[in-house]
């Protein structure tokens, strides 16, 4: 990917990266008691707002962004109405979850270390772990899967582990700058203010970190994307542009001030393509292709040669007890025989430029948040919380590009298409209880 490409994304917000740095967050925001924000477990996370001991109304940020966008699908699944989730979810809708799942547990074993280590071994287990339980969930409820079903889940794996596998070289110069402070953070905070109406905020940081040079602290938010490219570059739908204008990196970093003693600057956001790159591809005269089309990345390229290395040697005899330094000559030699592609990986040269740093594979991105942008947030929250507890709140659809993954969408078509007394009864045969606050379904950005 070029440079322009991502640049075109973050020009927009260039203007933030050079009034923010430097500006001091805190103070006022840092009013409330310890007790009423430590971390939650899962149960106290997805109590019912009628269930909390505090007597609130929860407004988290996902159910916010389900009310901005569809009144109708909001009522069916917020826990503030129907709380409803599909009883089964679809193979790749559950991909993003999946991935998160994977990623809380490769950073879990470096929590206070002298700097964040994302653990691979780790992190391909829980992956596998979860695909194992999502799928034996799904059979329970639809008895055995269909052939093709089984290839999807193979190729959910496959892309997984190149996934997980080309994220931990790409991040592992980018994670020495940080020291990870702790990973899947569940919080649920009162609004100040309006501590009286009972209206809390909820969310998860799916990691907290430090930067190490600066000292300053950072919300880690990962997002699994279909395309690093923008709408603007021409290329496939990508709504990065939209994840970073929206208000949840100011929220998050107003929510960081009430749980941590030290708040965050904001949010470094980590988008992850929904993509596997391409192994080399060796050409019949010697060597290995070097077209313009290869996706892959210098990084990637290295650790598939030095494979490509490991089969030579145990191929030809002596992978048991192979010579010394043999496994290093038969590397350096695919080192020397991908010489041209290499080169033509390292002209695409990645996008850096301070913390911001991307490729077509990967995109880090730092939305540091002054006090106003904060102000802002809060009385987002509060306002918008307000509308989303009141039960005079009129429920209606906004159809749009989002109805395309909506887990809501039978219902909903069989009400356009004038079927409306059918959709008590779809809805009870294959919607259950919400059991999660964090969407299943990662939306296509
Ligand atoms: S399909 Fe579209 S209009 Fe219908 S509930 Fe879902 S988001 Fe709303």
């Amino acid at each position: 990917m070029t440079n322009y490409r991502i640049q075109a994304i973050l020009d927009r917000y260039e203007w933030e990266r050079r009034n923010i740095i430097g500006s001091a967050i805190r103070d006022e925001y840092q009013v409330l008691a310890p007790t009423t924000v430590a971390r939650l477990t899962n149960e106290e996370y997805l109590a019912p707002p009628t269930d909390s001991p505090l007597g609130s109304k929860v407004i988290h940020i996902t159910d916010m962004g389900d009310f901005c966008t569809c009144k109708r699908k909001w009522n069916w699944s917020s826990m503030l109405r129907c709380g409803l989730q599909p009883s089964v979810t679809p193979v790749p809708l559950f991909f993003g979850s999946a991935i998160h799942f994977a990623l809380d547990h490769g950073y879990r074993d470096c929590i206070g270390d002298e700097h964040a280590h994302f653990n691979l071994k780790r992190a391909l287990g829980a992956f596998k772990l979860w695909l194992k339980g999502h799928i034996k969930k799904t059979i329970e409820y639809t008895g055995p899967l269909w052939e093709f079903e089984k290839e999807k889940v193979d190729k959910v794996l496959n892309l997984g582990a190149a996934m997980l596998r080309h994220y931990s070289l790409w991040a592992e110069p980018l994670d020495k700058l940080f020291r990870m402070i702790g990973t899947e953070y569940k919080f649920r905070v009162p609004l100040p203010g309006f501590e009286r109406h009972g209206l809390e905020y909820a969310g998860r940081f799916d990691g907290y970190i430090e930067d190490i040079a600066s000292g300053n602290r950072y919300i880690l938010e990962f997002k699994t994307a279909k395309s690093i490219r923008s709408r603007r570059s021409g290329g496939r739908s990508s709504n990065i542009a939209g994840v970073l204008r929206g208000m949840q990196s100011a929220a998050y970093t107003w929510a960081s001030g009430q749980v941590y003693d030290q708040p965050a600057q904001g949010v470094l956001y980590r988008f992850m393509c929904k993509d596997a790159p391409d192994m080399p591809k060796p050409l019949q005269r010697g060597g290995y292709s070097r077209a313009k089309t290869i996706k892959s990345s210098v990084a990637w390229f290295r650790w598939a040669l030095k494979e490509i290395a490991v089969d030579k040697v145990i191929t030809s005899g002596e992978g048991d007890a192979p010579p010394p330094g043999m496994l290093d000559a038969v590397y350096a030699s695919e080192l020397e025989a991908a010489a041209g592609a290499l080169s033509v990986l390292r002209q695409r040269q990645e996008l850096q430029a301070g913390l911001v740093i991307g490729n077509e594979f990967f995109l880090q991105v730092p939305m540091r948040k002054k006090r106003l942008q904060l102000d802002g947030a809060l009385t987002a929250l509060v306002g918008e919380g307000k509308r989303m507890t009141s039960p005079d709140q009129v429920v209606y659809p906004t159809s749009g590009f989002h109805c395309n993954w909506c887990s809501f969408k039978t219902p909903c078509d069989l009400i356009a298409y004038g079927h409306e007394d059918q959709v008590p009864a779809i809805l009870d045969a294959a919607y259950g209880p919400r059991t999660y606050w964090e969407p299943e379904v990662q939306d296509e950005y």
